[in-house]
This record gives structure tokens, C-alpha cells and sequence, in this order.
């Protein structure tokens, strides 16, 4: 038997690669990690955390303008982006230490700089060190897309930079119609900025379920977001007031800053797969197999970088997936179906499961609930704001195969729901459980009338 240094080798120490090395030392096994840049990974460090501080930062405008019709009289409120930062930055620091601990806690053997892959056991690092491995495991996420054939893309910001600016952008333009683009769009509109999102397609947030997308798409333009729809930008000129985004179809918008979230792509570039013949996808992404194994049997892959379901719920779960089948003898597979999802615009968005346009392809016979209203809140505010809940049900098994909700708590009930559908949960269940008066979230137990009845064109 080849003896090595380590059981398991972790490239990337984000939510992924932490959890699995983790879970891997706990069960005995000589483990090490390596990471590039920040323990905690995108998530944590630029990602999912820092993202929803400023998410909760930019709805405080909109609590202060409703508060005056419960009785409140504020005084002009006024903003001051470094104090933001600063905090934020410190809550990060302390996220960052935690992982660390717990890695540290585990008996994981850390190293803090970049490892490439130099033989299918060996392990190259920075440092010119070599270690060997019996199996390694690559979690090394993924980076922002730029466009390097855009003129001037260097004065451009992607969701990297955009949460060290030393100044809040007066005005702001952000590229792209996802995920990133929407968040950011609220968050500096929230923070009063001057916001133009300005995407290629017909429709935002493309794969959506069409009424969440046309939903939100009013909200944001409701709230002050200026939606420039069927361009891209074609040359970003640098001037001495800011910077002149020029777009394809003739025009141009002044900004501050232009934010490019058109995207990412796994990280992968000179990691020495390709010399080892490790199978990738179309972008570069690591093909594995239900165990998270590659074609090479002991290199296995975790999270963004294997681009399935770029989400850190699910990073963490493939990473705990591999320890337990590969040093625990506790075998298991990542069921990738059902996973709940929000985007947090603001109002935000929550989904888990089908969207209509996919439902009507897997079930014969759908029907259609649909509600919108006018949310409690929204009554004495005086906002203007709808609140939209669909559910979506196999019109033969009853069961239902899809929940979308717009509008305040939506991630928070998504998550709910999810437990009801993956249980396999049928209308007849959600209209047995008894409503929890008042919320929005009863809306989903009380629906009765179908909108509509679609079946499956035959053949
Ligand atoms: P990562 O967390 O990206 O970790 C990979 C790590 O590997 C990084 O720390 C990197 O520095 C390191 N690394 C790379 N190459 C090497 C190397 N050769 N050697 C050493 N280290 C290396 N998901 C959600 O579920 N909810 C959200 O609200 C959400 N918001 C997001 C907001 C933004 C702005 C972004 C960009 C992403 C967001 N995501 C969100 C997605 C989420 O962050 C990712 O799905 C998740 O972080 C993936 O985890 P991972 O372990 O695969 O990779
Ligand atoms: P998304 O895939 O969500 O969106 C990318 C957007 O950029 C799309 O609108 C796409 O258009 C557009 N686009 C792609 N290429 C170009 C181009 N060359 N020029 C102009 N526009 C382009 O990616 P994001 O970057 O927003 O986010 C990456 C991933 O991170 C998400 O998919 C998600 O998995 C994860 N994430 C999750 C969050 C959450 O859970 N709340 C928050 C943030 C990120 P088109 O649709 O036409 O292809």
C-alpha cells in the first residue's frame, strides 16, 4: 500500500470544502486544506453574507418612509455607507475566525496558500511545497464573469469589488438580469442611489417562473430601479465626472460605478486538470458522478466549481455527502430535486420546485392557484405593493410540485414549504392545515379557487 501524507487533501476552503474537511477529520482521517484567499469562501467573505447585511441596510429607507403612517414622525434619515462597511467587515472577520476554529477545532491541517494539482496524489503548493494525498477534493468555487472583449472593462466592478467601494456610487449601473444583478440593483436603489439595471434579454431572470419575474421586475421599477431592457453595454469610457457606459443599441448612461454580474464561471484555470485528464463540462466546470467523483477515482469535486446548483446550502451538503460515503461508511447521495431558492430583491422572491412553463411538461394535467394582494402592512404604510403566491399542482396526484411566493418573508416561507413538498405534501394537505391568522404566509393554506386548468398538449 502507497502511503501518503493525508487520508484527504481540501483545495478551497469555502462553505464546501470546510464542511467536507470537517466532517473527514471527525471521522479519523489525516486531513488537509488549502486556501488561496479568505477561509469561509464566497459565501462568507463576498458572497451570501456581506450581501444580505446590505440587503437588510437598504430596506431601513423604505421602514422609515412607512413608519409615518403608524404614528411615527422620523426626522430626515441619513446614511452613511463607511460606518456600514466597517461593521460589516467586522462580522465578516468574526464569520472568518469561526471557520478557522472549527478546522482548527477538527485537527485539520491548514495551509493557507494556492495548490494546484501536480500528479493524481501529489499536491503542489505556493510555496513550492509538494504534499501527497490518497484522495483530494476540489472546492474552489467559482469567479465573476468579465468580458474581456468589452473596451474599457477595466473600469468596471463585479460583486467582488462592490463590497470594499470606499464611497457609495451616487449613481450606479449593474449588467446582467440574474441573481447578483437584481440583489444589487435593491440594494443601492434602497440606499438611494441613482440605479440602472440594464440586461440583454426581453425579461429578467430567465428560468424564473414568468409571473415571479414580471412580478419583481414591477417592483424594482416601482422602487426606483431603472430596467434598460435588450442591451449590453458595448464600451465603458472613463471620464473625469465618473464613468460613461455606452450601450449596443445607441445611447449611453453616466454612472459612478458599473457593476458587471453577468455570471461565473467555476474556478479551474491552472489547477493541472487537464493534464491529469480530468473530465470537464462546457465552462471549464468538473463532471462527477452522484458520489462527487471525477473520472480520475480518487480526485472528487464539491459545490460552484462542478456548476450544478451554485448555491452554499448545497456546497455544504456535497461536501458532508463525500466525508460521511468516503471516511464515515455512511453512504449517501445529494438528492438535487426540490431545492429552495430566493433571490433578495426587495420585494424578494422564494421558490422551491417547478416552475409553470417546466410543470407543464412533467404533469399531464396542472392546476393553476394564484393570489395577489395587498399585504397588512401595506394598508396604513400607504405603499403601493402586492404580495403574489402561486402554487402549482399535479392535476392527477393532487401533489404539489411548485410554490412561488413575491413580496416580504418570501425566502422565510419558501423554506417552509419546501419541508411540506419534499414530504410530498398534496393540495388536499396544504388546505387541511389550519391558517395562522394574520400572515401572508396563510394565503397558501386558504387558496381555494383554481385560476386555471392547463393539460398537456397531446402526444
Ligand atoms: P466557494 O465558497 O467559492 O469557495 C471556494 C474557495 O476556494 C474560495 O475561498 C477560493 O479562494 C478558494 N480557492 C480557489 N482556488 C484555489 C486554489 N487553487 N487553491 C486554494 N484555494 C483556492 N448562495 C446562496 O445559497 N444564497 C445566497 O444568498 C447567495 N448569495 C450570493 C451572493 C454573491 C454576490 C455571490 C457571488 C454568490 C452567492 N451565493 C449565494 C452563491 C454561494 O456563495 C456559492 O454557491 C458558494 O459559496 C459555493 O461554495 P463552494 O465551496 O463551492 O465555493
Ligand atoms: P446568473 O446566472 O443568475 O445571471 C447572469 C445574468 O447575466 C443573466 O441575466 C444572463 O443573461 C446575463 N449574462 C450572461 N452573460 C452575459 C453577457 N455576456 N453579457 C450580458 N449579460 C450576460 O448569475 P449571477 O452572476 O447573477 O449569479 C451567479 C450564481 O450565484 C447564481 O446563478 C446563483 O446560483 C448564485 N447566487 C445565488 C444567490 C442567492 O441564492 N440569493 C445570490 C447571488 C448569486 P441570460 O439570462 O440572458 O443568460
Amino acid at each position: 500500500m502507497a502511503s501518503f501524507d493525508f487520508d484527504l487533501f481540501v483545495i478551497g476552503g469555502g462553505s464546501g470544502g470546510v464542511r467536507a474537511a470537517r466532517i473527514a477529520a471527525g471521522y479519523g482521517a489525516k486531513v488537509a486544506i488549502a486556501e488561496e484567499y479568505r477561509f469561509g469562501g464566497t459565501c462568507v467573505i463576498r458572497g451570501c453574507v456581506p450581501k444580505k447585511l446590505l440587503v437588510y441596510a437598504s430596506r431601513y429607507s423604505e421602514a422609515f418612509e412607512d413608519a409615518r403612517g403608524f404614528g411615527w414622525s422620523v426626522e430626515e434619515p441619513s446614511f452613511d455607507w463607511p460606518t456600514l462597511i466597517a461593521a460589516k467587515d467586522k462580522e465578516i472577520n468574526r464569520l472568518e475566525g469561526l471557520y478557522r476554529k472549527g478546522l482548527e477545532s477538527a485537527g485539520v491541517n491548514i495551509f493557507e496558500e494556492r495548490a494546484v494539482l501536480q500528479d493524481r496524489n501529489t499536491i503542489k503548493l505556493a510555496s513550492g511545497k509538494t504534499v501527497t494525498a490518497d484522495k483530494i477534493l476540489i472546492a474552489t468555487g467559482g469567479e465573476p464573469n468579465v468580458d474581456p472583449d468589452l473596451e474599457g472593462q477595466e473600469h468596471t466592478i463585479t460583486s467582488n469589488e462592490v463590497f470594499h467601494l470606499e464611497r457609495m456610487p451616487d449613481r450606479i449601473a449593474i449588467a446582467g438580469g440574474g441573481y447578483i444583478a437584481l440583489e444589487f440593483a435593491c440594494i443601492f436603489a434602497g440606499l438611494g442611489a441613482e440605479t440602472t439595471l440594464v440586461y440583454r434579454g426581453e425579461k429578467i431572470l430567465r428560468g424564473f417562473d414568468e409571473d415571479l419575474r414580471d412580478a419583481v421586475m414591477e417592483a424594482a421599477q416601482k422602487r426606483g430601479v431603472r430596467i434598460v431592457l435588450g442591451q449590453v453595454f458595448s464600451k465603458i469610457e472613463k471620464t473625469d465626472r465618473g464613468l460613461i457606459g455606452h450601450l449596443d443599441q445607441g445611447g449611453h448612461i453616466e454612472a459612478d460605478e458599473i457593476m458587471m454580474a453577468i455570471g461565473r464561471t467555476p474556478n479551474v484555470k491552472g489547477l493541472g486538470l487537464e493534464a491529469l485528464g480530468v473530465k470537464q463540462g462546457w465552462n471549464g466546470h468538473i463532471v462527477v458522478d452522484g458520489d462527487s467523483r471525477t473520472n480520475v477515482d480518487n480526485i472528487f469535486a464539491v459545490g460552484d466549481v462542478c456548476d450544478r446548483f451554485n448555491l452554499t446550502p448545497v456546497a455544504i451538503r456535497e461536501g458532508h455527502a463525500f466525508a460521511d460515503t468516503q471516511f464515515g461508511d455512511k453512504p449517501w447521495q445529494i438528492d438535487h430535486a426540490l431545492i429552495p431558492t430566493a433571490v433578495f430583491s426587495t420585494p424578494e422572491l422564494g421558490t422551491v420546485g417547478l416552475a409553470e412553463h417546466e410543470a407543464i411538461e412533467s404533469c399531464k394535467v396542472l392546476d393553476i392557484y394564484k393570489s395577489t394582494f395587498r399585504p397588512m402592512r401595506a394598508t396604513l404604510s400607504g405603499r403601493e405593493e402586492r404580495m403574489l403566491m402561486k402554487l402549482l399542482v399535479d392535476g392527477e396526484t393532487d401533489k404539489v410540485v411548485g410554490c412561488h411566493i413575491v413580496g416580504d418573508d418570501a425566502a422565510e416561507i419558501a423554506q417552509m414549504a419546501a419541508i411540506a413538498m419534499r414530504m410530498g405534501a398534496t393540495k388536499a394537505d396544504f388546505d387541511r392545515t389550519m391558517a395562522l391568522h394574520p400572515s401572508a404566509a396563510e394565503e397558501l393554506v386558504t387558496m381555494r379557487n383554481k385560476t386555471e386548468t392547463r393539460r398537456q398538449a397531446a402526444g
